[in-house]
């Protein structure tokens, strides 16, 4: 990297990537901070034993949770962050979802711009992330200017089967908008591409997609290994003055003009409660003391629908959505979520969730039976919560909006038996599955409750960003990754409209 870069941006994922990608015609130097490596190219990418079962690609790191117990979180640290791991589900919010939602368990805050502003770089970023898609067949989508730049990834046979089964009840089943180049994807193995990490170009992430665009403009450098420690404040506490960072067990500091924070939704908070000291006592950007606060991570459950007589021989699976339930239950009541296939499940994966099942009922399981997740809304809680003790994390997270939940994962379970799966299994995802965290450094006109303005500048320090799932200020019920990255080339441009003049 130069001595003195223009900007530093700390974190080489969805949000980091796509701002780089972005930023990068600017002229700028920027350089790019990332704690992790290049993602090792290996058999154990496409061994579902490996992925599922050993963790072979999971952090060496333990957080604590409420009860100060130790967890192992799916948190990814390689470049492209979690985005290598991604299903590469790349969804708008909703229209609605913008403007402040009534919930069974309380309100979901509108947010302080609606979808129309943001709409253009949906559309950017769906260019860049070469989404594929068919516009009009998702029931709740909200209003476009582009046609999806490629048509949808094809159903295997078993999947077209099951959408008419679906249809055959009344659902509407759609195209899930997926960034991912499925011969490219399959010439690395006959795998699904759900949770697995992406070493070659078939899934579009924010390595592949994003970090290679910028990475071609020769402004832009990225340093891998570079673990962030904390920001330093100037001392009248206006301004972010440094960066601390260890790289190669050596304490190194960096002086940028701007500092950008994109280390992903639980890091980016405990970096920035790390920093407390000097003019900033409860941490950097925290005046209003929301930092670390309104911690989100989707309430989300495996439903396993089990049909005997039917042969599921997909590869991937993953090719539809359900949003008949997501802005009512189907009966006037509250919302309830969406519903989208995983990426199909072998005996293996079974197999870290029931271990003491053995191998050919798993094997059979596998193949009778379909494996959807269900997400409903989590609420922004003051008291759900990223808290640090030194350099231990803590996850306190409080889940709400429960009831909604339980009435999505009842109501399908009868949905699922309609359509001829007489059994339905269901298992929540817990906190070791924070692949959907958000809000902890929450986007909003008002400094007194939000740490960002609408620029996802800090409303403390004039030359501090946070661009990453942090800024969310509502978890939606969809996936979040589109939206943190249409947002940072939102951003990007605000920067360079307004730092360098162009
Ligand atoms: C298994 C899985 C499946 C998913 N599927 C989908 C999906 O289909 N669709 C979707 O929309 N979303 C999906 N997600 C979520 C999606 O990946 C995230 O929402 C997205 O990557 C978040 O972007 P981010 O920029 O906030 O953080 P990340 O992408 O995680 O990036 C944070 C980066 O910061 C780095 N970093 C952290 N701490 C530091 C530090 N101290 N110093 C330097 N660097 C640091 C990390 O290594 C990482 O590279 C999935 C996630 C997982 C794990």
């Amino acid at each position: 990297m130069s001595a003195t870069p223009d900007i530093v941006i700390i974190g080489s994922g969805m949000g980091g990537a796509t701002l780089a990608a972005g930023l990068a015609r600017s002229g700028a130097r920027i350089a790019i901070l990332e704690r992790g490596d290049r993602l090792p190219d290996v058999p154990e990418t496409r061994d579902a034993r490996a992925i599922f079962v050993d963790g072979y690609f999971r952090p060496k790191e333990m957080w604590l949770d409420r009860q100060g117990k130790p967890f192992n979180p799916g948190n990814y640290y390689y470049v492209g962050g979690n985005s290598k791991f991604y299903g590469a589900v790349l969804i708008r919010y909703r229209e609605r979802d913008f403007d402040g939602i009534e919930h069974a368990g309380g309100q979901a805050p509108a947010w302080p711009f609606r979808y129309g502003e943001l709409e253009p770089w949906y559309a950017r970023a769906e260019e860049l992330f070469r989404v594929r898609g068919e516009a009009g067949e998702d029931p709740l989508e909200p209003p476009r200017s582009t046609p999806y730049p490629h048509p949808p990834v094809p159903d295997e046979p078993a999947i077209a089967a099951l959408r008419e089964r679906l249809r055959g009840i009344g659902l509407k089943p759609f195209s899930l908008p997926l960034a991912v180049d499925l011969d490219r994807w399959l010439e690395g193995g006959a795998t699904p591409w759900d949770a697995y990490p992406n070493t070659g170009r078939g899934k579009l992430d924010a390595e592949s997609a994003a970090l290679a665009v910028a990475l071609k403009f020769e402004n832009v450098s990225l340093v891998t290994n570079a673990m962030v420690e904390r920001l330093i404040p100037a001392p009248d506490g206006r301004r972010i003055a440094a960066i601390e960072y260890v790289k190669g067990g050596e304490l190194r500091r960096v002086t940028p003009a701007i500092v950008v924070l994109a280390a992903g939704a639980v890091n980016s908070a405990a970096i920035l409660l790390r920093s407390a000291g000097g003019p900033c006592p409860n941490g950097i950007a925290n005046r209003s003391d929301a930092v670390g606060r309104y911690f989100m991570q989707h309430n989300s459950t495996a439903l396993v629908a089990i049909d005997p007589r039917w042969r599921n021989d997909s590869v991937y699976q993953k090719t539809l959505a359900l949003h008949d339930y997501y802005f009512d239950d189907g009966e006037g009541g509250p919302p309830l979520g969406n519903v989208q296939l995983v990426g199909k499940v072998s005996g293996p994966v079974f197999k870290a969730a029931l271990p003491y099942v053995p191998g050919f009922a798993l094997d059979w399981l596998a193949s009778h039976s379909v494996t959807w997740g269900a997400f409903s809304e989590d609420l922004p809680d003051p008291e759900s919560r990223v808290r640090v003790n030194g350099r231990t994390i803590i996850s306190d997270w409080r889940k709400t909006n429960l009831a909604a939940h339980q009435r999505l994962i009842a109501k399908m379970k009868e949905r699922f038996r309609a359509a001829g799966f007489p059994l339905v299994l269901s298992r929540a995802w817990d906190q070791r599955t924070p692949s959907h965290q958000c809000g902890t450094v929450r986007m909003g006109a008002d400094a007194a409750n939000a740490p960002l303005d609408i620029w996802c500048r800090a409303h403390d320090h004039e030359n501090l960003f946070v661009v990453d799932a942090s800024f969310l200020p509502t978890s939606a019920a969809v996936n979040p990754a589109l939206t943190i990255a249409a947002q940072a080339l939102r951003v990007a441009d605000h920067m360079i409209r307004t730092e360098f003049h162009a």
